[in-house]
């Protein structure tokens, strides 16, 4: 694209989609609100997101995690949660306790069955119940699991609720790289800051030692460098992260001491200096 033809297009999404100041809501009980995203379904958002609420735990905060995904809400299978939350006056849900993190999920209100073209209109009023109704117990952090994509959802979240920092998750791929830069500017419209950029799926390690890149090397940290954004860690294949989500027990909370809880703990501490600052 010439540059003629790239302020063109600029100034026309200007147009037609300005940059506007939103009345964003605080959620009651939460100090920080850390929203994971991804350009694409399939990512390993929910595995990031729930790892990464762990790691933070592990650093001695107060941890909450919201599974927001109305499309595929994982959280409850991955932390292993059948209950449903309860509520002591019949309008205000208690979240469900699990690996000392406070939970609460769309997945715990809706059936499996419940279909998508019902979800989407649900969003509003999902947010309304998530910032209003929920009673969260003086968390520090609150990790969301976003839906994917840069749809209808996620723009109403990042329009609505005051996000105080954004990551996206994406693997090296080029066709999910193209996602991330919807992502980036999508974020970049409703004024929510970006704390950077996981790159997951970087690469897998056999047996006999040798790194293979699947998924293509350092799309993340490419994407990351072209847009001026943190590349905050890069995860590799493992088969526990996969076996250990579809257990019901997250990796970092098993395996603590492993080589990859501990880039999900540096990844930690990258987040908490970058919002505390
Ligand atoms: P998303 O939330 O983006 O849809 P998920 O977190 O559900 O993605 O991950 C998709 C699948 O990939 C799941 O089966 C998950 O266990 C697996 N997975 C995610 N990250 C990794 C990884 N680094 N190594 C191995 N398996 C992974």
């Amino acid at each position: 694209m010439t540059e003629k033809e790239a302020n063109l297009s600029k100034n026309f999404m200007d147009q037609i989609s300005p940059k506007t100041q939103f009345k964003k809501n605080k959620i009651n009980g939460i100090k920080k609100i850390i929203a994971i995203s991804s350009g694409k379904g399939g990512v390993g958002k929910s595995t990031i997101a729930v790892n990464l609420a762990i790691a933070l735990k592990n650093l001695k905060y107060n941890v909450g995690i919201l599974d927001a995904d109305i499309y595929g809400p994982s959280v409850p299978k991955m932390m292993g949660i059948s209950e449903k939350p309860k509520s002591e006056d019949g309008v205000n849900l208690i979240p469900i306790k699990k690996f000392d993190l406070q939970c609460m999920s769309i997945g715990f209100m809706v059936s499996e069955e419940t279909p998508m073209i019902w979800r989407g209109p649900m969003v509003a009023s999902t947010i309304k119940t998530f910032t209003n109704k929920v009673l969260w117990d003086n968390v520090d952090f609150l990790i969301i699991d976003m839906p994917p994509g840069t749809g209808d959802a996620l723009l109403t979240f990042s329009q609505e609720i005051d996000i105080d920092g954004a990551i996206i998750v994406t693997t090296p791929q080029d066709i999910a790289i193209i996602d991330v830069k919807r992502g980036i500017e999508m974020f970049k419209r409703t004024n929510v800051k970006i704390l950077g950029i996981i790159e997951n799926m970087t690469s897998f390690t056999s047996d006999d030692g040798v790194e293979h890149f699947i998924f293509g090397k350092d799309g993340g940290k490419n994407i990351a460098s072209k847009f001026n954004i943190d590349l905050l860690g890069q995860i590799p294949i493992n088969i526990n992260l996969r076996k250990n989500s579809d257990e019901g027990s997250p990796f970092v909370d098993q395996f603590k001491d492993h080589q990859v809880s501990k880039l999900f703990l540096e990844i930690s501490n990258k987040i908490t200096k970058l919002l505390n600052n």
